[in-house]
C-alpha cells in the first residue's frame, strides 16, 4: 500500500506565486530573483508532499499553465527559453485563447496546432521540461499532460485530422518518454483526463495504439479524473503500469472494478479523498472501499487525491474566523495529503488515536439548518417554475412599458473596478474606513457612472458594480448558510485567483442585498436601470458546496433567495433585472448521457430565480458562444432577453440560433471586453449584420460580451460610444423596414 498525490496547488499559502510573477510582469523584480522565488515555492511545495506521501509528480509546476508548456514541450510554438516569448503567448497581445477546463473553473491556454495544407506539423521534443524538473528533484515522477489530452483541447484542426495528428504526436511522446528513462525516471505521471470525455470508439482505438507503442518505452502511470472511464477495461491488455481513477466524481469506475475486476499485473492508483470540494473524508468509509478493491483485485493499490488538489486553496490551518464547527469538518489541499497518510495508517496499523480524532467534530451543526428554507422547497409545485404568462405576451407589455427604441443598447454590468476603490474596500473591510464613507465613495461612483450612460446615449442603464469584489462572492456574504475564508485562494488561470466561498447549510437572506444600490442608481436616471444578480448555478458552480441534500435542493434554496431579491426590486420600481449565469454551460456534466437531468434542475432553479412579474424583463447573461449543443436548454430558461460571447467569432455563434427557432431577444457581444482595443462603429455593426440574417432586428439588443470590471474608463468610453453611434447607424438603415409592434 503506498499513498500517492497530484496537482498540489502552485499559489502558495501566502500567493507567493503571483505575487512573484505579477512583480515580474510590474518590473518590480528581475528575472534572476523571479527564477529562484519560483525555485524556493516549488521546494517547498514538494517539502509537502514528502511529508506526507509515499510518492508523487515532479515539473507539475508552470509560469502560467500547464497546456502552454505542453505545446512548448512538443515544439508548436518557437520558444528560445526566453521569459518574454513564454508570458507573450500567454498574455500578450496574440496571447492563446483561454478556456475552461474540463468542468472545472480553471481556465487552460488554448494550443493551436499548424494544419496548413492538410499536413500535420513534425512534433519533436523541443523543451524536456519534465526531464529537467526530474534532474532535479529525483525523488518524483516526472509530469506530463498525455497526447490525448493535449489534442483533444487544442483548436485549430478540423475533426477528421484527429487521428493524423494523433499519430504524429506518438514519436514526441517516445521520445520524450525514452530520454526520462534513460535518465533514471522509474515511472512516469502521464494525465488523461480527456478519457473521462465521451471518447468515440475510433479514439479508443487510436488510444489503444499509441499506448500499446508508447508503454513499451518507459514505465506509465496514467492518470484519468473527474469522471469514469467508459473504456476502461479496454485499457486492461495495455503495456501501462498503473491507472489512476476517480473513484469519487466517477461512480461507474468502481462498478466496472466490481464486475470486472482490475488487471493484477497493474497499479490501481485509486482517487479516493476529493479534489474538488472540502469536506473532511469519512477515513473509515474510505478504508472499507479499499477493502471493497482488494476483494476485485490482486493489484498493488495505492490511495490517491480524486482530481487534481489545486481546485482547493493551499491549507485550513490559517483561517481564523470561521464557525469552528465548519473548521473542524473541511479539508483543503494540505489536509488532503493528511487524509492519505491518516488512511494509509488506518490500513496497515488499524485506526490510531490520530485516526480516531480526524472524524470527531466536537461542535453540532443544527444552526446550520432551517427547516422553514426547507419547507419551503419541499413545497414547491410545478407552476411555481413558471412565470404567469408566455414570452410572447410578457414582452408586449415589456415593450410597452420600457419604450425602447430598435437595436436598445446596454452594458452587462460591471464597469471599470479601480485601484482606489479596491483600496477603499480593503481599508473598510479592516475596518480602516468607516462604512458611512465608503458607502459614500459607492454612491458617488453610481451616480458618475450614471451620469456617463446618459451622456454616451445608452439605453437601458447599469449602476456599474463597484460594490461588489467578485459576483458570487459578494452574494454568498450577504446570504446566510455561506462562510467565506480569509486565505481560501484557488487559481482561476495564469496568477489569477478567487476564492470559493463554501455553501455549508440552508440559504436564508436575512435582507434585501442589492436594492440600496440599485434604486440609488434608478434614482437618478428616467431610464430603466438593470437590476443585477448572480444566479443559482453559477452561485453554485463556483462555490463548494454540501453534499447532505441533493445538488438540485441546493440549486433551487438559491432560487429561492434570488427570487425573493427579484420580487423586492420590482416592488421598488426596477423594470429590467439580469440574473448572470456565466457557469450554466460549464457545470454540465462531462457526459452527454447525464445532460437531461442536470439542465432539468438547472433550467429549474433559473426559473425559479427569475419568476418575476409579466411586465418585468429578465435578462441573463452568458460569457461564451458554444450555443450550439445546449440552445434548446437556452430556450427552456424562458429569459426574456440574453447577451452573450460574440466578437471573437464575428457574430458567427449566430449559427447556433438559426436551426432552432429562437424566438426572444438576444444580444450578441460587439465588444470583446478582453481586450484593451477600442473596436471601430464598423466592426460592431458587422456583428449585428451577421445576427440580422436569423434574428428578427427587433429582437437584437447591442452589448458587450461581458462585464467592463477589468477595463479602463479611457477604454470603455470610447468603445462604448463607438457602441452607441453603431447602433444609431443600424437604427438609420434598418429602421423603416421594422413593423412597429
Ligand atoms: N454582471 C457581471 C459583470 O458585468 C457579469 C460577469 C460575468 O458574466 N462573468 O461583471
Ligand atoms: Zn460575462
Amino acid at each position: 500500500m503506498q499513498t500517492y498525490a497530484y496537482g498540489y496547488p502552485r499559489l502558495g499559502r501566502k500567493r507567493e506565486y503571483k505575487t512573484l510573477i505579477e512583480g515580474f510582469w510590474a518590473g518590480k523584480i528581475q528575472e534572476a530573483e523571479l527564477v529562484a522565488g519560483l525555485e524556493a515555492l516549488e521546494a517547498e511545495r514538494l517539502e509537502t508532499y514528502r511529508r506526507f506521501v509515499d510518492r508523487f509528480p515532479v515539473g507539475e509546476l508552470s509560469l502560467y499553465d500547464p497546456m502552454l508548456d505542453t505545446a512548448l514541450i512538443l515544439g508548436l510554438y518557437p520558444n528560445g527559453g526566453r521569459l518574454e516569448d513564454y508570458f507573450a503567448l500567454a498574455r500578450g497581445e496574440k496571447a492563446l485563447e483561454l478556456t475552461k477546463w474540463f468542468n472545472t473553473n480553471y481556465h487552460y491556454l488554448v494550443p493551436e496546432i499548424p494544419f496548413a495544407g492538410g499536413q500535420p506539423p513534425t512534433f519533436r521534443v523541443a523543451w524536456n521540461k519534465p526531464l529537467e524538473a526530474f534532474q532535479k528533484f529525483p525523488d518524483g515522477l516526472p509530469y506530463v499532460i498525455g497526447p490525448y489530452t493535449f489534442l483533444r483541447l487544442s483548436k485549430g484542426y478540423p475533426p477528421e485530422a484527429f487521428g493524423v495528428l494523433f499519430r504524429a504526436l506518438i514519436p514526441a511522446y517516445a521520445e520524450l518518454f525514452r530520454a526520462l528513462k534513460a535518465a533514471g525516471a522509474p515511472m512516469i505521471h502521464v494525465d488523461e483526463p480527456a478519457w473521462v470525455t465521451d471518447v468515440p470508439p475510433e479514439h479508443v482505438a487510436l488510444i489503444r495504439e499509441a499506448y500499446t507503442a508508447l508503454g513499451r518505452e518507459a514505465e506509465l502511470l496514467v492518470f484519468t479524473y473527474y469522471d469514469s472511464v467508459d473504456f476502461l477495461e479496454q485499457l486492461y491488455d495495455l503495456p501501462l503500469r498503473g491507472i489512476g481513477l476517480d473513484l469519487i466524481h466517477g461512480a461507474e469506475n468502481l462498478e466496472t472494478l466490481r464486475r470486472a475486476g482490475f488487471p493484477s499485473d497493474k497499479i490501481l492508483i485509486a482517487g479516493i479523498v476529493d479534489g474538488r470540494n472540502v469536506w473532511k473524508t469519512d477515513l473509515r468509509k474510505a478504508a472499507r472501499q479499499v477493502e471493497a478493491l482488494r476483494q476485485w483485485t490482486s493489484a498493488g493499490i495505492w490511495i490517491s487525491n480524486a482530481g487534481p488538489l489545486y481546485h482547493l486553496p493551499v491549507t485550513v490551518e490559517v483561517e481564523t474566523r470561521l464557525d469552528p464547527a465548519l473548521q473542524e469538518r473541511i479539508a483543503f489541499a494540505a489536509e488532503r495529503l493528511k487524509e492519505l497518510s491518516l488512511l494509509k495508517t488506518l490500513l496497515t496499523e488499524g485506526e490510531t488515536e490520530a485516526v480516531r480524532r480526524w472524524n470527531a467534530p466536537v461542535h453540532p451543526i443544527d444552526h446550520w439548518h432551517r427547516p422553514e428554507v426547507q419547507e419551503r422547497v419541499r413545497r414547491l409545485r410545478p407552476e411555481d417554475f413558471s412565470r404567469e404568462l408566455p414570452y410572447a405576451a410578457r414582452s408586449r407589455q415589456q415593450r410597452e412599458r420600457l419604450s425602447l427604441p430598435l437595436f436598445p443598447t446596454t452594458t452587462i454590468g460591471s464597469f471599470p473596478q479601480t485601484e482606489d476603490l479596491r483600496r477603499a474596500r480593503t481599508a473598510y473591510r479592516a475596518g480602516k474606513l468607516p462604512e458611512a464613507e465608503y458607502e459614500a465613495l459607492i454612491r458617488e461612483r453610481i451616480r458618475y457612472v450614471i451620469q456617463i450612460q446618459e451622456e454616451l446615449g445608452l439605453d437601458v442603464l447599469v449602476h456599474g458594480e463597484f460594490e461588489r469584489s467578485d459576483m458570487v462572492e459578494f452574494f454568498a456574504e450577504l446570504l446566510e448558510g455561506f462562510a467565506i475564508t480569509q486565505h481560501g485562494w484557488i487559481l482561476s488561470y495564469g496568477t489569477r485567483v478567487y476564492r470559493p466561498p463554501i455553501l455549508y447549510g440552508d440559504v436564508h437572506r436575512p435582507r434585501p442585498m442589492t436594492l440600496k444600490e440599485i434604486t440609488y442608481a434608478q434614482s437618478l436616471t428616467a431610464k430603466p436601470v438593470k437590476g443585477m444578480l448572480t444566479g443559482p448555478v453559477t452561485m453554485l458552480a463556483w462555490s463548494y458546496i454540501r453534499e447532505d441534500i441533493p445538488v438540485h435542493e441546493v440549486a433551487f434554496q438559491l432560487a429561492l433567495a434570488i427570487q425573493d431579491e427579484v420580487r423586492d426590486l420590482e416592488a421598488a420600481g426596477i423594470r429590467v433585472i439580469q440574473i448572470d449565469e456565466p457557469a450554466f454551460r460549464e457545470r454540465a456534466p462531462l457526459k452527454r448521457r447525464r445532460w437531461p437531468e442536470y439542465f432539468d434542475w438547472a433550467v429549474k432553479a433559473f426559473r425559479l430565480a427569475s419568476r418575476a412579474r409579466p411586465e418585468t424583463q429578465i435578462h441573463t447573461h452568458m460569457c461564451y458562444s458554444e450555443f450550439n449543443e445546449i440552445i434548446e436548454y437556452i430556450d427552456a430558461l424562458d429569459a426574456d432577453v440574453i447577451s452573450i460571447e460574440a466578437t471573437r467569432s464575428r457574430g458567427e455563434v449566430i449559427h447556433a440560433f438559426e436551426h432552432h427557432r429562437y424566438e426572444r431577444q438576444i444580444g450578441p457581444g460587439v465588444y470583446d471586453v478582453h481586450s484593451p482595443a477600442v473596436p471601430t462603429p464598423e466592426s460592431m455593426e458587422a456583428i449585428i449584420e451577421r445576427a440580422i440574417r436569423v434574428i428578427p432586428p427587433e429582437n437584437i439588443w447591442v452589448n458587450p460580451d461581458c462585464g467592463l470590471k477589468t477595463r479602463r474608463w479611457e477604454e470603455v468610453i470610447p468603445s462604448l460610444r463607438n457602441m452607441v453611434s453603431a447602433a444609431r447607424r443600424l437604427r438609420e438603415r434598418h429602421g423603416a423596414a421594422v413593423p412597429t409592434p
